[in-house]
């Protein structure tokens, strides 16, 4: 970056707020992908005013920049620009919950507000109403995974489906509000997601077209009962019947919010690291080895977990439908509710007898995961980053997977929602994943009543040369041999950006020629889904 650039920044932000140098950078160098492009400086502006200026010194200077809300983005490339030698724009300090619609269910929110930051904010106000935490933790940005098109847990788990009205700063430096927003006055800009005219919200996600610096996000009422239902396969000859019946409850909106069917390796892997003992240093996990774990632990082969809620009625109905429906397809149902939950906490010992299994050791991880599809930001599936890692996490600080240097890539093709695709999808995974020496640790999100967005973590150790080297041949072939199907991922991190984007394609085409008549300077984000 130029000195006159640096001085323009320097000028507006204060020395304070302009980051260079490698202890600074050090934060948004973390990840835990293999790649780590150059990162010439971080800008951590308070307002989209200042947000608007540096926009314009950057066209000014030649300046590539690149937005983050909190740059965790595990899995994806974190913080980390799709290009050498961009300047972080850190819009963490903009953190503000700009308003929280009680009877309407939704608030405005600004891009550093974290999924803890809202909770407690509803907590502490004593507000009737859930977000719909992700499984990246608590300290990651609503307003991030929502661009991400990514997806929660509970009600509402489509992050972009439940955004409503953004505030964009162009490019240019102007100010584009979308849906009703941009009509002096308007009242429902963030209870109406199409506005009139072209609907242009999408184009500012997994895009590079805009930085957004305000958003609208739908929240769930508090219901008047909330139950949490486990099932359990101990054979994988189980899938298909339970796929089915999957798709039929959600069809029928027995379930609120995706339901997840999760293999047992992906169970595991959540629980613990890698039992390098037992296995003597070998990977991958023995099948043995794995069955002997999920023993241990009352893991089933398949374990799908869903959230109930409405009124007592309706609760009640969806448990009939949910217990006839699932009958002689799973080996173990459980409805979980906050007074049996109690139940447990109280006496875990007396539970474990009576269930034969060990309470005390399952209690933190059923909490958190019957607290996450009730609205409460936990770490529990973030865990899993520290599967192949040689030390446990640090204790007392929030995890980081990427400051820790866990080896995780995420892959997430989207897959119709029948046992035949999910069948010949495991046919192709499975091998890739054996061949290359990984667990393959598949969950099957049901989005909606028609497909699974599978998300594969690719957990490998960043320490070790040989074992990244090795997950990044086996990533590569993952993608290929997928696509090649039909398979395809529904969001791209810096592992696939630029073999997936720079495809001979027109779909890849018009995405240039629209940024090229939005940021013709190609100051934003250069390689970020678009050129
Ligand atoms: P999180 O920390 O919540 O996982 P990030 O802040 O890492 O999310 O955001 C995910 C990706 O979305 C980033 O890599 C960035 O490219 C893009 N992004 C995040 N915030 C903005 C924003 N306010 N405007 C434009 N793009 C953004």
């Amino acid at each position: 970056m130029s000195d006159a650039a640096m001085t323009a920044f320097r000028e507006l932000l204060g020395p304070d707020h302009v980051l260079t140098g490698d202890a600074a950078l050090q934060r948004y160098r973390w990840d835990t992908t293999p790649d780590h492009p150059r990162i010439a400086a971080a800008l951590r502006p308070a307002t989209v005013e200042q947000v608007q200026d540096i926009v314009r010194i950057a066209n000014a200077q030649r300046v590539h920049l690149y937005p983050i809300s909190t740059g965790n983005n595990w899995g994806y490339g974190s913080a980390q620009p799709a290009s050498d030698d961009a300047v972080i724009l850190d819009l963490g300090r903009m953190n503000g919950i700009l308003e929280v619609d009680t009877e309407l269910a939704y608030a405005v929110v600004e891009p550093g507000v974290t999924q803890r930051q809202l909770y407690q904010h509803l907590q502490a106000h004593k507000i009737p109403l859930r977000l719909s935490p992700t499984g990246a933790g608590p300290d990651c940005s609503i307003l991030g995974n929502a661009l991400e098109r990514g997806f929660g847990i509970g009600p509402n788990g489509d992050h972009f489906l439940t955004q409503c009205g953004m505030e964009v700063v162009l490019p240019s430096g102007e100010l584009l509000r979308t849906g009703f927003g941009h009509y002096e006055g308007a009242r429902a800009t963030y209870v109406y997601k199409w506005g009139v005219g072209p609907y242009l919200d999408g184009l500012f996600t997994q895009s590079n077209y805009g930085i957004v610096t305000k958003m609208g996000v739908w929240l769930t009422p508090d219901p008047e009962r909330f139950e949490a239902c486990y099932f359990m396969c101990n054979s994988d000859e189980q899938l298909g019947p339970v796929i089915d019946a999957v798709r039929r409850l959600l069809s029928t909106g027995v379930f609120q919010g995706p339901i997840n069917l999760l293999h047992r390796n992906r169970v595991l892997i959540m629980l613990d690291r890698y039992p390098w003992t037992e296995m003597n240093g070998r990977t991958p996990l023995d099948e043995s080895v794995a069955a002997k774990l999920a023993a241990e632990k009352r893991v089933g082969i398949w374990n799908g977990v869903g959230a109930l809620c409405g009124s007592r009625e309706q609760v009640r109905a969806a448990k009939q439908t949910i217990k006839r429906v699932l009958k002689g397809k799973v080996d173990r149902l459980t409805f979980l509710s906050e007074r049996q939950l109690g139940a447990l906490r109280l006496a875990p010992g007396l539970w474990s007898a009576v269930l034969r299994m060990n309470v005390r050791e399952l209690l933190q991880t059923l909490e958190a995961s019957f607290g996450m599809m009730n609205g409460i930001p936990s770490e529990v599936a973030l865990k899993l980053a520290y599967w192949r890692h040689k030390e446990p996490p640090p204790t007392g600080a929030p995890l980081n997977p990427a400051r820790d240097r866990c080896g995780l890539m995420w892959f997430a093709p989207i897959i119709p929602m029948t046992s035949d695709h999910v069948s010949t999808f495991r046919q192709i995974v499975e091998p890739i994943f054996a061949a290359h020496r990984f667990e393959t640790c598949i969950t099957l999100t049901a989005v909606n009543e028609r497909c699974f967005d599978c998300t594969l973590p690719l957990l490998y150790d960043q320490t070790d040369a040989e074992e990244a080297q090795r997950a990044r041949a086996c990533y590569a072939e993952l993608v290929e041999a997928c696509k090649r199907h039909g398979y395809v991922a529904y969001r791209l991190g810096l592992q696939s950006m630029e073999k997936e984007t720079g495809r001979d394609d027109v779909f890849w085409d018009v995405v240039t020629r629209l940024k090229n008549a939005l940021d013709p300077g190609g100051i934003l984000a250069p390689g970020r889904y678009a050129r």
